[in-house]
């Protein structure tokens, strides 16, 4: 047997300084689970909800002291002295003793929190790495085959940093086929971005996710510094590397369905920023754009898909799909996006993530696993990313050690398959 004998929780601070929850699993044969939580700042609005105490006297109401007592108090009640080997059960009984749709009576925090730790000690007590773990409990036959792409997020803007670029994120993705040489790749990029900025005199302070965030003059001049420094690091732009951006376009559309660009001081349509997108995949190689569109513009994203996947490039769905299986099935329903973000924490259990990576990937949408832009040293991700052999990983830049750790998780377990 394998019961679940204590479930322990702890208010920690993630990557920026604010509450997040870290909770320990304890098995009778002595295996010990621990997990820390992630936590988003450009949330979408249909994501379980993350509980916060809301008391103004503590961290500034962010406090997670509900969350914690709620692992502690009725989830250990129900879970103690039960055998939890089967994840999908215990899932199970998570989801029913929270009752809502958005997980907000418990917190998709506490529930994430107790359902990757009882994933972490199953996994010690089977002596199995995360992700073989994952790959047995969940039917992933080819896990370990293939590595992700990592997509690294090099300048910061929207609400991750103070930029002043109403685009949250843009990305180079390696594309050699190992991944310690993509991860090299992007590590030599990024350091002779810096070179290039500050021959520009512009700053390299780093922004939430460990990218450069320059105060630019224009929403297109992060892609020409980027594709300044691929090239004076002595790589190819469009063979050696693609370029991504995360638009996170929920962040800044106004109620009038435009999207206005600050710096350039002029709002579009969304087929206007349907139209930039195409052109700057003819210009700076751009492979892949995350919520090119706001995640209820339903109207706008069938058209979207239809003209950037006719370039080959991939239109992803972040705060648009949200972890969701209703959410995904509306998409493909709808033939909207071809890619899906994946976040633990907008859904809530280990469980539905898998059950959303499945729908995805049995409708060839690519699956790009995620961190959140607040995050702990904790690499489930990396391990998730390897069981479901999703195509890419998206873990922030080359800077910041919540970030590396993801990094250097998957550079030990491509050691341990290819030693
Ligand atoms: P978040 O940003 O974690 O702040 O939501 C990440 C993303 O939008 O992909
Ligand atoms: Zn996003």
């Amino acid at each position: 047997m394998a019961k679940l004998t204590t479930l322990n929780a702890l208010e920690i601070l993630d990557s920026r300084g604010n509450p997040t929850l870290e909770v320990t699993a304890t098995l009778d044969d002595g295996s010990v689970g621990v997990a820390g939580v992630p936590s988003g700042a450009s949330t979408g609005t249909h994501e379980a909800l993350e509980l916060r105490d809301e008391d103004p006297k503590r961290y500034g109401g962010k406090g997670v002291r509900k969350a914690v007592a709620n692992v502690t108090g009725p989830i250990a009640t129900t879970l103690v002295g039960q055998d939890v080997r089967n994840q999908q059960t215990v899932d199970q009984r998570l989801i029913d003793l929270d009752g809502t749709e958005n997980k907000s009576k418990l917190g998709a925090n506490a529930i994430l929190g107790t359902s990757l730790a009882i994933a972490r000690a199953n996994a010690k007590a089977a002596k199995q790495e995360l992700w073989q773990y994952i790959a047995s409990q969940y039917g992933f036959a080819n896990a370990g085959k293939s590595f992700p792409i990592p997509m690294c997020n090099v300048i910061n803007g929207g609400v991750h940093a103070d930029s002043g670029l109403s685009f949250q994120e843009f990305m180079i993705l390696p594309q050699h086929a190992d991944f310690p040489e993509r991860l090299r790749c992007a590590a030599e990029i990024f350091h002779t971005l810096a070179k290039v900025l500050k021959g520009k005199g512009f700053q390299t302070l780093v922004g939430d996710e460990g990218g450069y965030a320059p105060r630019l003059r224009s929403n297109e001049e992060p892609l020409q510094l980027i594709a300044a420094a691929i090239a004076d690091a002595g790589y190819t732009l469009g063979t050696d590397v693609l370029l991504g951006m995360d638009a996170a376009a929920s962040e800044f559309v106004k109620p009038d369905g435009t999207y206005p660009l600050a710096l350039e001081e002029k709002g579009l349509s969304a087929d206007q920023l349907t139209a930039l997108y195409a052109e700057w995949h003819d210009t700076y190689h751009l492979a892949s754009v995350e919520d090119g569109l706001a995640e209820d513009d339903w109207a706008n994203w069938p058209a979207q898909t239809a003209a950037l996947a006719a370039k080959g490039m991939w239109v992803v769905g972040d705060d648009l799909f949200v972890t969701n299986v209703q959410r995904l099935q509306k998409g493909i329903d709808a033939k909207v996006g071809n890619a899906i973000l994946i976040k633990l924490n907008q859904i809530g259990t280990l469980s539905e993530t898998i059950s959303t990576i499945k729908l995805a990937q049995a409708h060839a949408y690519k699956v790009i696993i995620s961190h959140r832009s607040g995050e702990t040293c904790d690499t489930t991700i990396a391990d998730l990313a390897i069981a479901v052999s999703a195509d890419a990983i998206k873990t922030g830049s080359l800077s910041r050690g919540e970030r590396m750790a993801k990094y250097n998780r998957l550079l030990a377990i491509w050691q341990s398959l290819h030693a």
